[in-house]
């Protein structure tokens, strides 16, 4: 270790002790008497080789023993996360770390396994420093990188903790390569030490990801609280155009709930190919996107909306959440029937934002509104799984998806963003126009975030909502959110004088219920529709398609079937691995829908009045 660092160190610990015994002796202790001091913890994370795509820790454990227990136990265990919040898989981060050593007093210390993530250190020492290698190799919004070019850092993936010390202040100093200059983070830095942070608790550091290395940086205010954006990669921008955009955005955003929590907020952009997809946390987010998220209106529009999901996660999630999403179990899955209101109903305000905001016309937005529902209703698994059993599974199902799973499951996102459309029409219906989603999110944050200072249970939230609404919501719970029965949409719709209108032609085209890719000359099946002509006469995923009819198939299959009717068999000879079938096809009809929101007529006043109030049409 350099000369240099280790005084760095010393500054910060002694710094941490008197900040320690200072509050301790506000609180009226007897000098004469002093109590033990207080335990901390602090991290020194340096990347020497990033080349190697390695990041070092030094976990530094101060006045533990009483805490932990490991005077009495004569041990002390240091655990890893297995999971990052935001993302609902178990990740086993432990699989990246090595090199674990221990030491006390200058001397180095025995320890092992007991767990999968789990590293017992046979002391009773109040003092001790862990150290450990994290291979870092996984650019991901959920993952750790390091390379020559950056760093980023998940905590869940970084940081190892003890379950005693998780409420107490954790110190983070961070060593950035020698060439590289920047650290972008939501944690508070400590005043007058380069790179060096405080959590108030495992659950903030945890919560507060670092962008590590040269990226630039611009700032804007929004709400009245500062904002920055750190932008790694090669990207061409206008600044002054994103500030502005930025900006229009998070307002938007910041009116819905109409009070902003943060004292500052941390977007970390990635421009990486292929680039995307987005985490949210406390008091920021990193988004990935690739080098062309600015170069067109359609993609500046889309990465808008990742912007606009992201940031209303500040409040929804993070702050309004459903009971079992924190404080978190780092070592288990934490359950909730609620991602569909916790993920979809942000993706829905995604949309709504952006509509608000300017983004999109009225007109756009109810395209938008009535392709999201065209959407779910052509997954066969809509059908088969509940919004709630699909967030419950989303640790088996949803983030381990297989050929399978659009037969057998249904996203929480892309339904419960259509839920949370149908909500804020309940809602607008049930209250004459005088409430919507925005006072169900204002009640769940004053109520439960500040006042209880709590996540709801299921129960709660269905109160909450039908309280908001003024009338009963069981249609949108019983049907919606608890079962895989169809949705009367038009129920919805009819009180902002609306209907959704299936416009896909019905023909006597056959339908053959494959999705196939082609590569080097060869069409491999890689999806079968549940209920279609293939599912039910025997392809399978993996076969690959021969001929039809004796044409060979090379490239577009679909070709080949065009003008075959609805009832006519085809015959399709697959290599199914490694040997040729025969198999008779009899095509069936056409199962997709294609929907658009049209005006019903004859609107009353009331539905023109409720529609302008759903739409922000002034
Ligand atoms: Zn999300």
């Amino acid at each position: 270790m350099k000369k240099n660092a280790c005084l760095l160190y010393l500054l910060t610990i002694w710094t941490f002790f008197i900040s320690c015994s200072a509050m301790a002796s506000g609180l009226g202790v007897d000098d004469e008497n002093p109590p033990a001091a207080s335990p901390a913890v602090i991290y020194v994370l340096s990347m020497p080789e990033p080349q190697t795509h390695y990041f070092e820790v030094e976990m530094q454990l101060k006045n533990v023993a009483a805490a932990t227990g490991s005077k009495k136990n004569g041990y002390i265990d240091i655990k890893m996360p297995v999971w990052t919040p935001g993302s609902y898989l178990i990740r086993e981060y432990a699989k990246n770390v090595e090199g674990f050593t221990a030491s006390a007093g200058g001397k180095s210390v025995v320890s092992d396994k007991v767990s999968k993530n789990t590293w017992r250190v046979y002391t009773g020492d109040d003092n001790l420093t862990v150290r450990y290698r994290v291979y870092a190799n996984d650019l991901t919004v959920r993952t750790c990188f390091v390379d020559a070019d950056h760093g980023y850092v998940t905590p869940a993936g970084t940081f190892m903790y003890h379950e005693a010390l998780k409420d107490i202040p954790l110190r983070l100093v961070v060593q950035p390569y020698k060439t590289w200059k920047k650290v972008a983070t939501g944690l508070a830095p400590v005043a007058g030490q380069e790179f060096t942070y405080e959590a108030p608790n495992l659950d903030i550091l945890i919560d507060s990801p670092l962008e590590i290395g040269n990226h630039k940086t611009f700032t804007f205010t929004a709400a009245g609280v500062p904002h920055t954006v750190a932008m790694y990669g090669d990207v061409e921008y206008e600044e002054e155009r994103l500030k502005a955009d930025y900006k229009r955005i998070c307002e938007t955003a910041f009116s819905v709930v109409g009070e902003h929590p943060c004292k500052d907020y941390t977007f970390i952009v990635q421009h990486i190919p292929p680039g995307g997809g987005g985490l949210e946390h406390l008091n920021s987010t990193t988004l990935e996107t690739n080098r062309n998220a600015y170069s067109t209106e359609t993609n500046y529009k889309r990465f808008f909306g990742l912007v606009a999901h992201e940031y209303f996660h500040l409040w929804n999630v993070k702050r309004i959440r459903p009971i079992a999403l924190g404080p978190f179990d780092y070592e288990n899955e934490n359950y909730t029937h609620m991602l569909w209101l916790s993920e979809g109903c942000t993706s829905f305000y995604g949309e709504y934002i952006q509509m608000r905001a300017g983004f999109y016309s009225p007109t756009d937005y109810l395209g938008l509104v009535a392709n999201a529902i065209t959407g779910i209703e052509n997954q066969p698994g809509v059908r088969v799984q509940s919004v709630a059993e699909s967030s419950w599974d989303a640790w088996i199902k949803g983030y381990r998806p297989n050929e399978n799973s659009s037969n057998s499951t249904i996203s929480y996102y892309s339904k419960g963003s259509v839920l949370g459309s149908l909500l804020n029409l309940a809602i607008l219906a049930g209250s004459n126009g005088e409430r919507s989603m925005d006072n169900l999110m204002r009640f769940l944050y004053t109520e439960y975030y500040k006042k209880q200072q709590r996540g709801f249970t299921d129960a709660e939230f269905r109160q909450a909502a039908e309280q908001t609404a003024g009338r009963k919501l069981d249609d949108f719970f019983a049907v919606g959110i608890n079962s895989s029965e169809p949705i009367n949409y038009n129920t919805y719709f009819e009180p902002v004088g609306m209907q959704l209108v299936n416009v896909a032609a019905r023909t006597q085209d056959g339908f053959l219920g494959t999705a196939t890719v082609y590569s080097n000359g060869k069409a491999t099946v890689t999806g079968v529709r549940r209920g279609s002509a293939a599912y039910t006469s025997g392809l399978n995923v993996g076969d690959e398609i021969i001929s039809v009819d004796s044409v060979r198939v090379t490239d577009d299959l679909l070709k080949l079937i065009s003008g075959r009717r609805v009832g006519e068999t085809i015959n399709v000879i697959v290599n199914r691995a490694g040997f040729l079938r025969e198999i008779p096809v009899t095509l069936t009809q056409n199962p997709l829908v294609s929907y658009r929101l049209e005006p019903l007529p004859n609107q009353t006043p009331a539905q023109k009045a409720l529609y302008n109030k759903w739409l922000y049409i002034k």
